[in-house]
């Protein structure tokens, strides 16, 4: 008896296996033929210095306008695409688009209006030869200076690199951008290890900031974070403020930037134009 019951729990396993397998291939293709059919979007979320409430970068984030599904989040999609090495080109094609609207708003608006524009860059990116050279040819094309681009990097980069990726960090800030270590403390790197890394900023992850109690409880973290960022020259940017309650707090901790929905969700565009517009007085 238990070993048929066995025999039909292999058969219901290799059931949803299959089915997982098959989804994921669906998936694989439409993130394919979304990309040759331009459904990709670049939405972009203000990053906002906390002393004067000036908006002094964006972050790109990725968005896929499906013919049905509509707005798909890219929690939908991301996994997929890391698990098939897609993400290479989705990355390196958001870069491109943010790097030139970027370009294009300084055209527009004049030095300022100047902001900063932050990518994020899949772990897979560092493991696929040309990344650095895909960024020189890119800044290659314009004389905006190339500080105005910022790449988001996550922690376990750092945890699991075998010193390659530090290799190709260190070239990329040597061509000028900047280097941003994304949802810091959710990882498993050490705060000491951080010495070894060429970083410029670092974004303290949402879940920290969603912890913060009405009374300011839970935020021991987070002034140890930023004390240590600033002890090693790094900027910080507080992730997921949602409450003015929590941007008091974080300003009290000497925080120099915030983003989340209590400043603006991503923006399309013509959004984040606009904002730009009316922060030229
Ligand atoms: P992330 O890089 O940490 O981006 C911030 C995420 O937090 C965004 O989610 C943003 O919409 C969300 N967020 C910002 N403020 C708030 C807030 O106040 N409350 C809440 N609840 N959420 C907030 P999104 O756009 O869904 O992206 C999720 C993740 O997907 C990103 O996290 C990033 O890891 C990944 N991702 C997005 N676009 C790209 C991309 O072009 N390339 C790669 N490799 N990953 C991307
Ligand atoms: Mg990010
Ligand atoms: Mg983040
Ligand atoms: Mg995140």
């Amino acid at each position: 008896w238990a070993k048929s019951r066995g025999k039909a729990q292999y058969a219901v396993y290799d059931e949803v296996m299959r089915q997982r397998a098959l989804q994921r291939l669906q998936m694989e293709t439409e993130i394919r033929q979304a990309l040759r059919q331009e459904q990709f979007r670049v939405y972009y979320q203000p990053i906002v210095q906390l002393s004067t409430g000036r908006v002094v970068g964006f972050e790109a984030l990725l968005r896929w306008e499906h013919p049905e599904r509509g707005l798909v989040s890219p929690a939908e999609f991301i996994p997929i695409a890391e698990e098939t090495g897609l993400i290479v080109q989705l990355d390196r094609w958001i870069l491109q688009e943010a790097y030139w609207q970027n370009v294009r708003w300084l055209a527009q608006m004049g030095k300022k209006a100047a902001v900063t524009l932050s990518v994020n860059l899949s772990g897979k990116q560092f493991s696929q030869p040309g990344l650095v050279e895909f960024i020189a040819r890119l800044l290659s094309n314009t004389d905006l200076d190339p500080s105005y681009l910022k790449l988001e990097i996550t922690e376990s980069l750092i945890t699991e690199s075998d010193g390659e990726a530090v290799e190709q960090l260190v070239q990329l800030r040597k061509l000028g951008v900047l280097i941003s270590i994304d949802d810091f403390g959710t990882g498993y790197s050490s705060l000491s290890r951080l010495h070894d890394y060429p970083i410029d900023t670092l974004k303290i992850d949402r879940s920290f900031i969603s912890r913060i109690g009405p009374n300011g409880e839970n935020a021991e973290t987070i002034r140890m974070i930023i004390t240590f960022a600033h002890s090693l020259g790094m900027d910080v940017i507080a992730e997921g403020i949602e409450t003015l309650q929590q941007l008091h707090l974080i300003k009290l901790l000497n925080c120099e930037y915030g983003q989340g929905y209590f400043f603006a969700k991503p923006l399309k565009p013509a959004d984040a134009e606009h904002l730009l517009r009316t922060q030229l007085g």
